[in-house]
């Protein structure tokens, strides 16, 4: 069972990945999460990769690709896996195709409307960072004032709608020939972020008919 989630942030496929990996007891592998631990270690990758996440341009893919092997060939992932964040463009998923047989794509859309409110609703607090979300259950009991320290609220530079329409159109651009790639090979299901786990699980394994609702 080797999957990957393709979807633009603020389509809550991380959210649904791990829900998938947990009941199939494989791993989560998450690109920016890996590169993030690199970057902590100050590993050689960590230091090669951190100049381009700090300018929010991808890593060269030759540094991602050896990564991402690396962590393939580990234990875990003998049953199977689900990649997040990667491929994020042709040439990685060619590199790919290399190594691993991949069995399904699932691919994450929103409509720009509903993923500007979820992330355009992101705030957190000055003080003490805790997040929130001003459009959804995650919101403060007072508007713009942390509950935890009392603290001032407040938005990112790139949450803000402009930088966000910006930072779509960079993914999208970058994953259209990733999503062509995969439907000509028959094995890319394009689904709705509005659905819920049911259908997703549906899609990945019509054997099972209703799973844990979460
Ligand atoms: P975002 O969705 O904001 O891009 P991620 O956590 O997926 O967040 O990635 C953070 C950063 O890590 C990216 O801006 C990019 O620099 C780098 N990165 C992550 N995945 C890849 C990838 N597959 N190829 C190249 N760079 C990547």
């Amino acid at each position: 069972m080797n999957i990957i989630f393709l979807g633009s942030a603020g389509v809550g496929k991380g959210t649904n990945a791990n829900r998938v990996a947990m009941h199939y007891s494989i791993p989560t592998i998450s690109s920016g999460d890996l590169l993030r631990a690199e970057v902590a270690a100050s590993s050689a990758i960590g230091k090669k990769a951190k100049a381009y996440m700090d300018k929010g341009v991808l890593v060269p893919n030759e540094i991602i690709d050896i990564m991402i092997k690396n962590r393939l060939q580990k234990p875990d992932c003998k049953n199977g896996f689900i990649l997040d964040g990667y491929p994020r463009n042709l040439e990685q998923a060619k590199l790919l195709d290399k190594s691993m047989k991949i069995d399904t794509v699932i691919n994450y859309f929103a409509s720009t409307k509903v993923i500007l409110e979820r992330l355009g609703g992101r705030m957190s607090c000055s003080k003490c960072d805790k997040g929130y979300n001003i459009n959804t259950i995650k919101k403060p009991k007072e508007a713009g004032i942390c509950d935890e320290c009392g603290g001032k609220l407040v938005q990112r530079d790139d949450d803000k709608p402009d930088a966000i329409k910006k930072r779509l159109d960079v993914y999208k651009k970058q994953v259209k020939p990733v999503i062509e790639y995969y439907k000509k090979q028959n094995i890319l299901t394009d689904i709705d972020s509005s659905y819920g786990y049911n259908e997703l699980h549906k899609i990945i394994d019509p054997t099972i008919k209703a799973i844990d609702s979460a």
